[in-house]
């Protein structure tokens, strides 16, 4: 299904590409910024079976990017501005932020000498358990384990399933089934359940986390720099949506005040784990904003709008994915075509 929908939306960029239409639609949809979504940024790897590669662009795209958005002279700015900009109507100029989830070391190994090119500030969103060194990065683990093992078996829904993952085909449409059922999940079951996979195959969890995020002292020096920004994305990366409200709100003040803690900086913008429509809504934007955060970014695909200002804490963003890293996409990308088209032709998606 996954393979599917990625060519339905690469025959849609390509569409608009070719088509022009892009053009037209821009006066209409391009409204008047975007917040850029990545993950990872490190070269391409080999191999088949990569099911987490849409969290991945390399250094090469980024800079494509960078030299995209420079050339249409569109300012590229923090959050901070991205929040003034949108609240005091400074909109003669059309702007672009970019931010990075969970806190990956290649933020600082493979993005920040790109961004530093351009003299261009980002955004890092620190999950304070990736900091700690203790965090679940699950879809990492499960990645790991189909790669090494020749089958594996969970059990969903009382009934043992065994996938055979010799061949790449096998492995990706298991990742994809047994990915889909964890984050159906409570976390408590993810937990256990992720658990348990690790220890049959041979994965460390925590080893994975210590491998791939920054440790508080990094992010110390990381931080350093001018160009870089830290917010907060939740103690655990938990789907908010799927707690008690008591749980929710300590997963958004106690990550913060633990990045203020070991950072000595103020924290004030905010990124919801998964961030989509079954992950955060109207309780956790609310939730947001009586916390004191100036903004919220959710994973809900859109570009800046005025109307924006009133939904602070529920701001969409433009991923850059990396199963369409080609030059072509960025120009729809920017015009706003394909996260509209994607919407439905609505500009602001907050509920
Ligand atoms: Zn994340």
């Amino acid at each position: 299904m996954k393979q599917l929908r990625n060519t339905v939306i690469r025959a849609g960029l390509g569409a608009l590409y070719f088509s022009g239409a892009y053009f037209l639609l821009r006066p209409i949809f391009s409204g008047v910024g975007a917040v850029f979504m990545l993950h990872h940024v490190r070269p391409g790897r080999d191999g088949d079976f990569q099911p987490n590669r849409h969290l991945e662009v390399t250094p090469d795209f980024l800079r494509t990017t960078l030299t995209h958005l420079r050339s249409h002279d569109i300012d590229i700015v923090t959050m901070d501005e991205v929040h003034d900009r949108l609240l005091n109507r400074k909109f003669a100029r059309r702007f672009a932020a970019f931010t990075f989830d969970d806190g990956y070391r290649d933020n600082r190994d493979h993005a920040l000498p790109v961004m530093r090119e351009f003299g261009a500030p980002f955004t890092v969103f620190v999950t304070s358990d990736f900091a700690e060194g203790c965090g679940r990065l699950w879809w990492v683990a499960l990645e790991r384990t189909i790669a090494k093992a020749a089958s594996i078996e969970v059990t969903m829904g009382g009934r043992a399933v065994r996938f055979d993952t010799t061949t790449a085909a096998g492995k990706q449409a298991a990742y994809d089934r047994v990915h889909d059922w964890l984050r159906s999940l409570q976390e408590h079951d993810l937990a256990r359940e992720i658990g348990a996979l690790c220890a049959q195959h041979g994965v460390d969890l925590a080893e994975i986390c210590r491998d791939l995020c920054m440790s508080w002292d990094e992010l110390k020096s990381f931080a350093g720099d001018p160009l870089v920004a830290i917010g907060a994305h939740t103690i655990t990366h938990c789907n908010l949506a799927q707690q008690s409200e008591d749980m929710a709100r300590e997963e958004l003040t106690v990550s913060r005040a633990r990045i203020e803690e070991e950072l000595q900086r103020q924290v004030l913008h905010l990124c919801y784990p998964y961030g989509d429509r079954n992950a955060a809504g109207r309780r956790e934007f609310a939730l947001a904003s009586s916390i004191g955060y100036k903004t919220g970014v959710t994973t809900r695909p859109g570009m800046m709008f005025a109307e924006s200002a009133g939904h602070l804490t529920a701001l969409p963003r433009v991923s850059l994915n990396g199963n369409y890293q080609q030059a072509r996409v960025l120009p729809v990308l920017t015009s706003g075509a394909a996260t509209a088209m994607w919407n439905g032709f609505r500009r602001v998606d907050a509920a």
